[in-house]
């Protein structure tokens, strides 16, 4: 039996993917509705990433995987609530 850690043990992937402190963002999980902080999911670490599920109903609501030292993450079962933390910080031209 795999015991899951919590959102503190994804926060050096987030940090690298968001470019800020991600553990205390909240979202809503997509399938049940319950809000947590991302400190409150329940991480478990499977090679080559890790996935974060609600601790509410158990449903996997974000996916990192890191192929070949570039980290990808998919968050869509996670409704981030803040825009701000929605996105990662994209090659946007400024002052659009
Ligand atoms: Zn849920």
């Amino acid at each position: 039996m795999v015991e899951p850690l919590d959102g503190n043990a994804i926060a050096g992937e987030l940090f690298e993917i968001f470019g800020r402190e991600m553990t205390a963002a909240t979202g809503a999980c997509s399938s049940c509705g319950a809000t947590s902080q991302v400190a409150q999911l329940r991480v478990y670490m499977q090679a080559p990433g890790a996935v974060a599920r609600c601790p509410g109903c158990g449903e996997v609501v974000i996916v990192i995987v890191d192929i070949r030292g570039t980290l990808r993450i998919d968050t869509s079962g996670f409704g981030l609530v803040d825009p701000q933390m929605a996105a990662p910080p994209a090659d946007r031209p400024a002052g659009t």
